[in-house]
């Protein structure tokens, strides 16, 4: 028997479980889309509901994908799917939007988010979004890789203060945000996204890592996550095209670290003692 998967509240009052699966590089290769496509409905099967996709992935190959994945389920998934920020002007995320409901084939995107702050004004942005909303083809808002100044500037321009989310690089070996973001989001009942959660794969190599994971007899992927969990308000999004580590990555939400453990995972992997600004993927 399973630990069931704890949720998060979104600001609109939904809840999210804090461990969903990301979708990068899904769709680039043909011949693993099957394994990909059932990957991703294992998941579901195992509660990682939330799953993210953006348009920009393979120029909407993995949201092709996310769609064949929860196509006769929608009900049981939280779809998030992200506007490029060359396509984010208020005519233009409209459109973009669209494209990624066909590209899903699906009704309403649960959470949409600005890839990352480009050249359009944040207002004009927001202004789409909430049009958006309003037209039930997206249940909600989010932003990607802003920190906090970014944050500062997007909660002065009107309804900014309605963001869900943000999203970004989050994992034991990029710890930066614990200084300022990831308590700045906190305070306001903003839920972070925590994006490559194990690294893109690099924090599994990691000695110390390995030795803890063995302390535990689990693997270094699920103590990466099993950290994550013990941050409230975030959600990890790691990404796989396996079955057996969907799986895998599922049953890190079982593992409790104890003071201990995250004391060793701190003389590892130091928490920041200054501001870092934030790092992109
Ligand atoms: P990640 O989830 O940290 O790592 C993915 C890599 O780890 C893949 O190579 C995967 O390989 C491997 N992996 C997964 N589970 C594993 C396990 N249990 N054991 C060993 N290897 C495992 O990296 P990510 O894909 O960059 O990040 C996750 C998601 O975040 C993305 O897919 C995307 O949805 C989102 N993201 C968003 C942004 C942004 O700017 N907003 C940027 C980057 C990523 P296999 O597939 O072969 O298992």
């Amino acid at each position: 028997m399973h630990d069931p998967i704890p949720t998060t509240t979104l600001p609109d009052g939904r809840r999210v479980p804090v461990l969903g699966q990301g979708t990068w590089r899904m769709g680039d290769a043909p011949s693993r889309k099957n394994d990909e496509v059932k990957s991703l409905q294992l998941g579901l099967d195992l509660g990682m509901t939330l799953i993210d996709t953006a348009e920009m992935y393979g120029n909407g190959a993995s949201e092709r994908i996310v769609g064949e994945a929860v196509s006769g389920r929608r009900d049981e998934a939280f779809i998030v799917s992200k506007v490029l920020p060359s396509n984010a002007s208020r005519t233009g995320t409209e459109a973009a939007c669209e494209r990624s409901l066909k590209h899903l084939g699906i009704d309403q995107i649960d959470l949409y988010l600005l890839h990352w702050r480009g050249g359009y004004p944040l207002a004009e942005t927001v202004a789409a979004f909430e049009a958006l909303k309003k037209a039930g083809k997206i249940g909600a808002w989010g932003v990607s890789n802003f920190d906090v100044d970014d944050m500062e500037e997007l909660l002065a321009v009107p309804d900014g203060k309605n963001v869900a989310v943000n999203q970004v690089l989050y994992n034991l070996s990029r710890r930066g945000i614990e200084f300022d973001l990831l308590p700045w989001c906190q305070k306001r009942g903003i839920a972070i996204m925590a994006y490559s959660p194990l690294d893109e794969g690099r924090l599994l190599r990691h000695p110390d890592l390995i030795h803890i994971a063995k302390a535990h007899q689990a693997t270094p992927s699920q103590i990466a996550l099993a950290f994550l969990k013990t941050r409230p308000g975030v959600i990890s999004i790691p990404k796989t095209g396996s079955a057996d580590r969907a799986r895998e990555n599922r049953d890190a939400m079982d593992i409790h670290l104890t003071a201990e453990d995250l004391g060793d995972l701190d003389r590892a992997f130091p928490p920041p003692k200054r501001k870092r600004s934030l790092e992109m993927i």
